[in-house]
């Protein structure tokens, strides 16, 4: 394993005082370089594994240190995001290690998008929560959503289930893509298989990352894509309240 002093993160930015990325008052570190593509990402200047700035592990714990009693105070804690902060499990397993040491509440925002292997089991050892985006439960409409099959999120949600981590599932309703009552009964369904996802947060897709996709000359697929109603989230969400899943949601 590599020691913190020789640890790299490439990192994007770092943000205080997130209230959206799990419990309590987070402070965010949103890691460089990304394998999707999702349509309707918000952070397209995340995808570039060469892009950002390289900072050692030890400076990027210090950096989260200096919040350390804001952190507490709120029962919060970090949470690494990106990006896909799985792309740099390696390096980031000494400065989880180095946080776990400091009593720091760690939540890993992630699609699971890695192979399981040692380093991603290491990684889970240090992680009290992680936050999953399942963006999509069929695999040919995952990978036109996001470039990718789904299977590595599925791998990834067995694993966590296996180590009974808790969990919290998000998922993005985009009109069109995964927004019906026949979707969501599914999903309820496949969610109760997984007794360590505490709740699923529903976030109705927007389009307020459109303008870093034209920054970046990207096309943007979904320009005609209206964002859902609050009236249907909630529909959503009373069908997998109605399962027995607790949801999250912006009322
Ligand atoms: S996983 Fe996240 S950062 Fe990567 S493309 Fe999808 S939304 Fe963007």
């Amino acid at each position: 394993m590599e020691n913190l002093n020789q640890a790299t993160v490439r990192i994007h930015s770092f943000e205080t005082g997130g209230t959206v990325d799990g419990p309590g008052i987070r402070f965010v570190v949103f890691t460089q370089g990304c394998p999707l593509r999702c349509q309707y990402c918000h952070n397209p200047d995340t995808w570039d594994v060469k892009g950002g700035r390289e900072v050692n592990g030890k400076d990027v714990v210090a950096e989260i240190l200096k919040y350390k009693s804001f952190m507490q105070f709120s029962h919060g804690g970090v949470t690494f995001s990106g990006g896909e902060p799985l792309l740099q499990k390696k390096a980031l397993l000494p400065v989880f290690k180095a946080l776990k040491k400091e009593h720091i509440h760690i939540a890993l925002d992630t699609a699971g998008t890695t192979n399981i292997d040692e380093d991603t089991l290491a990684l889970l050892d240090e992680t009290d929560m992680v936050l999953l985006d399942v963006k999509h439960l069929y695999p040919t409409e995952h990978q036109k959503l996001t470039g990718l099959s789904n299977k590595h999120t599925f791998d990834f949600l067995d694993v966590l289930r296996q180590k009974n981590i808790r969990t919290w599932v998000r998922w993005v309703v985009v009109p069109n893509i995964n927004d019906t009552q026949a979707y969501a009964d599914e999903f309820a369904d496949k969610i109760k298989q997984y007794p360590n996802v505490e709740l699923v947060e529903i976030l109705p897709y927007h389009q307020s990352g459109v303008f870093k996709w034209k920054e970046l000359g990207i096309p943007y697929a979904l320009t005609d894509t209206p964002e859902p109603s609050k009236e249907l989230i909630k529909e959503l969400s009373i069908i997998l309240e109605n399962k027995g899943i607790k949801t999250l949601y912006a009322r």
